[in-house]
């Protein structure tokens, strides 16, 4: 039988050659992805999953919680990772919208998720952040002699909810072929090979750290060091072993903090990656001056995978995500009406490419929405495309700020404003303002011992930037919020400060 992903998966590992690399030490060879994966496949089997079913999973990082995945897979399960900070609460939500056949969640949530389960009629069995639970035990009482469910390329190897930095989350409907083809894209561009060995330190239960970190190392047959959770002093200390990191912009700017970090401390690395939120010019100048390492930032989303990467021979140019990956299009157009903005001009990004997923979980009008009948799928996101063909991001199309009429976009006044002496970062949202329908207001994080203040930036922007996109207000914060990407919450600070001017 033929399974899309997995055939591939299975064609690249070399079952003698590592896989992963545990905090503790603990190692994984191919050979033992194979076979534990195998085994949870025959576990979910007996528990009656089905070919098309869901399984949601909600439990800590740790390389079984990987091969639950792979088993999924394998299974022909639908895989539907939920982020761990969601209270039972919110899973309600997931699970009644899903109706999976079975939830996996963390022992010490079990009571309550029996409930929220059983009210949609799911199993709920257990994995906790060592790798033990009853979903475990059922699996050792496993022979290892699963025959992977057909599935081909256009079926549903996962449901990824989207961070919800918008709005609510929307489940994200990916094929095998969505995800094998944009896996094997990545390992192409990027060069990874079997003697790579990437530093995982991303979350799994979003796009960035489950299907681009660890499908490009399973297409390549490389390894990983896989770690729960993102701390500098360890990541520093597996650097000599390992040649690639994936991180969200945060990782970044906290392995600059840390003394640790050096020309020699990295010297056998090959390629340090960033996404999944902006990364500061000055974060990727900063990185280059201690290391020597170019950041290579790159673009995607849940529902597409990856879109753009910098190029890994060419210039890799801070503020940008570089090109439309090989196989996807990319356009810039229009907002209102879809027509085609000649390059240069800011508009609405659109990709088509088979890294595009097939619509949102039962949400046909707002699937129909967010694409143009010529097939290509409406980010949300706004940008432009320079002289060169580099992809710039301007923001989100729901963060535009109309005041008094015009438009503006809050990242060109976010850079004005971070390059002002003694800023470190910043955020431009719209605030309703009596006059002007919303007033430009920046939040401002100062540089430590800095103490810039309002009228300083204001006097600082007076010359850069038309005064119809200068801060109606300046308000300075300790930090700005953040989830667990790294992604700025916009819709904490508008409720925040949407007082400020009535
Ligand atoms: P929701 O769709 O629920 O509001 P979200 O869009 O944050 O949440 P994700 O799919 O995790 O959910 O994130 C994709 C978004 O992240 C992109 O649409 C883009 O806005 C942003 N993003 C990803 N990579 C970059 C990058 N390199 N630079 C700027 N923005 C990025
Ligand atoms: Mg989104």
């Amino acid at each position: 039988m033929t399974n899309h992903l997995f055939d591939a998966i299975r064609s690249a590992a070399d079952p003698d050659a590592l896989f992963l690399e545990a905090l503790d030490g603990r190692t994984w060879s191919y050979g033992d992805m194979l076979e534990e994966s195998d085994r949870i496949a025959s576990a979910l089997d007996k528990l009656g999953v089905r070919p098309g079913d869901r399984v949601a999973v909600q439990v800590e990082k740790s390389p079984q919680a990987l091969m639950l995945y792979l088993a999924c897979v394998r299974a022909g399960a639908i895989y539907l990772p939920l982020n761990t900070a969601y209270t039972l609460a919110e899973i309600d939500y997931f699970v009644g919208d899903a109706e999976p056949r079975l939830v996996v969640c963390d022992p010490r949530t079990r009571e309550g998720m029996a409930k929220v389960a059983g009210a949609h009629g799911a199993l709920v069995e257990t994995l906790d952040d060592k790798g033990n639970g009853s979903l475990m035990e059922r699996a050792k009482a496993e022979s290892s002699a699963f025959s992977d469910a057909e599935r081909g390329p256009d079926d549903l190897a996962a449901i990824l909810y989207t961070s919800g930095t918008t709005g609510r989350s929307k489940g994200a409907m990916l094929t095998h072929d969505n995800l094998l083809s944009n896996a094997r894209t990545l390992c192409d561009y990027w060069r990874f090979t079997s003697s790579d060995r990437l530093i995982h330190a991303l979350p799994i239960f979003h796009t960035h750290g489950l299907f681009v970190a660890s499908n490009v190392v399973l297409l390549s047959g490389a390894s990983m060091d896989f770690l729960p959770k993102f701390d500098p002093d360890e990541v520093l200390r597996r650097m000599p072993r390992a040649t690639v990191m994936m991180g969200v912009p945060t990782f970044y700017v906290r392995i600059l903090q840390h003394e640790g970090l050096t020309k020699e401390a990295t010297a056998g690395m090959r390629l340090f990656i960033s996404g999944s939120a902006p990364l500061l010019a000055e974060t990727h100048r900063s990185f280059f001056e201690r290391t020597g390492h170019a950041i290579l930032e790159r673009y995607g989303m849940t529902e597409t995978n990856m879109n753009t990467s910098n190029p890994y021979d060419g210039e890799r140019i801070a503020g940008t995500v570089g090109f439309p990956l090989p196989g996807v299009e990319l356009r810039i157009t229009e907002p209102e009406t879809g027509s085609i903005l000649p390059d240069g001009d800011t508009g609405m990004i659109e990709v088509k490419g088979p890294n595009v997923f097939q619509g949102y979980w039962r949400m046909p009008e707002k699937t129909a929405a967010e694409f143009r009948s010529d097939g290509f799928f409406i980010t949300g996101d706004l940008g432009r495309i320079d002289e060169k063909g580099y992809v710039h991001i301007v923001g989100r199309g729901k963060d535009l700020v109309i005041s008094g009429g015009y438009n503006i976009y809050p990242k060109e006044v976010e850079t004005e404003i971070d390059q002002l002496d003694g800023v470190l970062e910043s955020a431009v949202i719209g605030v309703a303002h009596p006059d002007f329908g919303e007033g430009v207001t920046a939040i401002v994080v100062r540089k430590p011992h800095a103490n810039i203040t309002e009228r300083g930036i204001l006097d600082g922007l007076g010359d850069r930037l038309a005064r119809y996109k200068q801060p109606k207000r300046v308000i300075f914060v300790d930090e700005l919020p953040r989830n667990t990407m790294g992604k700025v919450q916009k819709n904490v600070l508008r409720d925040t400060y949407a007082g400020l001017y009535t």
